[in-house]
């Protein structure tokens, strides 16, 4: 994983990182990924790794690479406690987000360097992501911005924050808060990212950084946000929404169909769309 964001760093495109908390959304992306011969970053974050199983999701990621012959990695997303971390790491997952992200920035800073401590003791080259500004957490659907989510400049993350927590912690890679939030807002605008500020942090941080909330943004936003430096781009919610569409359309079209795999094919098709849009997107020349 680490050398294929560091070929993205090159060649100036995003890794896309897409979460699975069940077997038809993981296999939309598996087999997506495989046709359009790229890359893919699977997430589970603590909810969903507690539905599907911890281990259960290692397994069928590694087999997935193994059958498909595809370069699949899985990244153990959201973690808060030391020992979720360390628990990624002894289960074969290849990176692990360990989010303070709603401490203090001294409290952020110890967490995160003893989580990239443990970590690397367990496995020392699996990538530890960290995280500096409050985005929101839940990918559902997003009415209005929740208190304490950074969204006016003077909360954002600042290039000056950046450089000093990837130095003081080890980080592999920085999620910034940039104007990005978790979820899909429902509303007039999508929420616009801080363009120049992504470049700034960048050069700041000098690691690879992560947008999350990937989710209800514009292509021109994700591809200047590239453009600027991100090289890993999390998509969610928008999954949600196309398997939720797809399984209702499945449920609708007979309602005496009672074979689970026939009534998730729709939903399989719509995730599987989203799924090469948003990666054609970030591997557009530019
Ligand atoms: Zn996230």
């Amino acid at each position: 994983l680490t050398d294929v964001i560091a070929r993205a760093e090159r060649e100036g495109h995003a890794v896309a990182h897409f979460n699975v908390s069940e077997l038809a959304t993981l296999k939309a992306i598996a087999e997506t990924a495989r046709r359009l011969s790229l890359p893919v970053i699977i997430g589970a974050s603590e909810g969903e790794r507690q539905f599907l199983g911890l281990r259960q999701i290692a397994a069928l990621v590694r087999t997935l690479r193994e059958d498909l012959g595809s370069p699949l990695y899985l990244n153990a997303d959201h973690t808060h406690s030391i020992e979720g971390a360390e628990s990624a790491a002894a289960a074969g997952y290849d990176a692990v987000v360990f989010d303070g992200s709603k401490l203090p920035f001294a409290e952020n800073v110890r967490r995160t360097r003893d989580a990239v401590e443990r970590v690397r003791s367990v496995v020392p080259e699996m990538l530890v992501e960290g995280e500096l500004g409050f985005i929101g957490s839940g990918s559902t659907l997003v009415r209005e911005v929740a208190p304490g989510v950074a969204q006016r400049p003077d909360d954002l993350t600042t290039p000056e924050q950046a450089a000093e927590f990837v130095r003081a912690t080890g980080v592999d890679l920085l999620a910034p808060a940039v104007g990005n939030l978790h979820g899909l807002m429902i509303g007039p605008a999508p929420p616009r990212l801080d363009i120049p500020r992504i470049a700034r942090i960048r050069s700041a941080a000098g690691v690879p950084l992560v947008l999350h909330g990937g989710s209800g943004l514009s292509d021109a936003d994700l591809g200047a946000a590239i453009q600027a430096g991100i090289r890993v781009v999390h998509i969610n919610t928008e999954l949600r929404v196309a398997w939720r569409r797809g399984l209702e359309t499945g449920l609708a079209a007979d309602a005496d169909e009672v074979a689970p795999y026939k009534i998730l094919a729709p939903a399989i098709a719509g995730v599987s769309g989203v799924v090469e849009s948003r990666m054609r997107l970030f591997r557009r020349p530019r």
